[in-house]
Parts: structure tokens; sequence; C-alpha cells
């Protein structure tokens, strides 16, 4: 068993796969810790499965697999997890943005007693106005809704082997990693980091599936926004009852408001609160549909080890 298992997800890095083996192999061997690479191929369309073949090859410490389609980053951690062996379980991307240098400093953190080390974004490296805007809104949300700050923090951990048979254990299929270590806790300690340059490539990440990403993770997390919508039909039916008796009384008195304007806004506030509402419920009903089915997170077609 080695010491130190590090869980690269790659999706579509052909260009990344042998620069960051050595640059990772040569940091670790320097280092005198006893490792394993675990490339996890999201159904790259391109050279990066033959890529982590042709290295796993020729070094033993290096497997991988390939999924027989794309099923997203938390599908390659998750599968990384399930794969790795090692006493202490590295997440870090396959571009090199989180600094390889840092693992060291995490493994110091284990070797000193700590089961599960965050990986914290001291500044957020480039990225576009646009992406920034987005990725602030959902942040703050997430904060707010579990509790946890979840800005600075990232998908580069470290975490203990117990920590990594916790997680692998629990049953949901649409998961959030960087949430569900804060989740299953364990003793926590932070490790500072610079998100650098991608070696190679570019971004993975389109807006619109930010934003997917974001709806899939406050839904999987919190069902806060169920209780909100809930909270605004009381509201609602509070001022309902005060200008029902206005109106009434009004009436009676023979002196009703004749007004279009009242009606038409109070349709239009109503049905797009209706509307809204049902929407956050289907959201909710399709997680708990997509969860009943019970299908695997990932479906693993090709393996470096078994061939
Ligand atoms: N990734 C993945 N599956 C995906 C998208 C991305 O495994 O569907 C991997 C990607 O290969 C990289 C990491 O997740 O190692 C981070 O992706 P990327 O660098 O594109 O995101 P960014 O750093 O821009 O947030
Ligand atoms: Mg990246």
């Amino acid at each position: 068993m080695p010491q130190l298992s590090v869980i690269l997800p790659s999706y579509n890095e052909e260009q990344n796969i042998e620069n960051t083996y050595n640059v990772l192999s040569k940091l670790l061997t320097e280092n005198n810790i006893d490792f394993e690479l675990i490339f996890v191929s999201d159904g790259s369309r391109d050279e990066t499965y033959n890529n982590i073949c042709k290295i796993a090859e020729k070094d033993v410490r290096v497997r991988g697999c390939e999924f027989s389609r794309n099923f997203g980053k938390e599908a390659a951690i998750f599968a990384g997890l399930e794969l790795s062996r090692g006493k202490a379980t590295v997440v870090m991307d396959c571009d090199l943005q989180h600094p390889p240098a840092v693992i060291l400093e995490m493994y110091d953190e284990w070797k000193k007693g700590a089961e599960v080390v965050e990986g914290i974004k001291s500044s957020r490296g480039k990225e576009s106005a646009i992406h920034r805007f987005v990725t602030g809104i959902f942040y703050s949300i997430m904060t707010g809704l579990i509790k946890m700050d979840m800005k600075a923090s990232s998908d580069f951990k470290l975490l203990d082997r117990k920590v990594v048979d916790a997680l692998v254990e629990l049953p949901e299929k649409d998961t959030f990693f960087r949430a569900l270590s804060f989740w299953v806790g364990f003793k926590t300690v932070k490790v500072y980091y610079e998100v650098q340059e991608r070696a190679f490539g570019e971004s993975k990440w389109s807006t619109g599936s930010l934003i997917r990403y974001a709806i899939s993770n406050v839904t999987s997390f919190t069902t806060l926004p169920l209780k909100i919508v809930s909270v605004i039909g009381m509201v609602f039916v509070v001022f309902a009852i005060g200008l029902g008796i206005q109106t009434l009384v009004r009436f009676i008195m023979g002196n009703a408001f004749d007004g279009f304007t009242t009606v038409i806004l109070l349709l239009l506030i109503i049905g797009g609160l209706i509307l809204i509402s049902l929407g956050i419920i289907g959201n909710y009903l399709a997680r708990v549909y997509e969860e009943v089915k019970g299908r695997p997170r990932y479906i693993i077609s090709n393996r470096t080890d078994e061939k």
C-alpha cells in the first residue's frame, strides 16, 4: 500500500498528462514519498487515455481508467477515490493549477495528525469577469446556505484513508465533493495556495455548465430553498387576509377600488412567485428522481491494470 495516492481527474487533457506525471513523480521521489498516481479520464475524446496507458506501462506507480462517456469531474474524483489505495489521498487538477509543492505541505500536516487537509485559494488566479461574477454569486449563496466558507475552498485536498472510506461509502450519486469533505467532519487543517496558470490547454467549464453545476450543488446540499418557498407563501397569505378585509370593508362601505393596475400587479407577482416555487420544487423532485433510479456515478470502460 503506497503512502500517498494522487487522484487526477482528466478530461481532454492530452497535453497535460505526461508533463503532470513528470512534475509529480520528480517532486514526490525527491521527497521520499512512496506514491501512486491515478489518472481518471472522464470520457475524453482526445489522446488522454492513450497517454495515461503509455505512462502506466513504463511506471507501475501509475494507474488509470477511462469512463465510457463524460460523467463530470465529481464522478471522476469519486472513481479515483474508489481506486486509490494510499494511506493518504490527494485530489488535484491535472492541469497543474493546483501547485504541486503544496502537496508536500499537505503531507506534512497529515503526518502531524490532520485527517482532512483543505487547499484554500489565497487568490483565484486569472478568470474572466463573467466567470468571476457567476462563481461569486454561487459561492455567496452556498456559504449562506451550508454555513461553510465555500468561496476560497477547492477540490484540492488531502484525505486520510478513513475519510476516503467514509466518502466512498456515501450512497448518493450526485455528489459535491468540496462540501462533502466538510460534511464528513474529521480533524481538518487548512493550507493556502495561489491558483496557477493552466499548464496546457484550456478550461473545460463553460458559464452554462457552471450555472448547472451551481444549481445541482445547492439542491444536493440544502433544502433551504424549499423552506423559503413556504415562508414566502405564508407572508402572502397574511398579506392576502389584510388586503381581503380592506377590500371587503371598502366594498360594503360603497367606495371599492376600480383600479385594474392593482389586480394586474398582484396577478403578475403571485403568478411569478408560484412559477418560481414550482421550479424550485421541480428541481428537488428531479434530484429525488435521479437518486431513486440508483444508477452508478460513472461507468468505467477501460482500466490500465486490467488488460
Ligand atoms: N475535468 C473533468 N471532467 C470534466 C471537466 C473537467 O475531469 O467534465 C477535470 C479537468 O481535466 C481538470 C479539472 O477537472 O483536471 C479542472 O478542470 P478545468 O481546469 O477545466 O477547470 P478550471 O480549473 O478552469 O476550474
Ligand atoms: Mg484548471
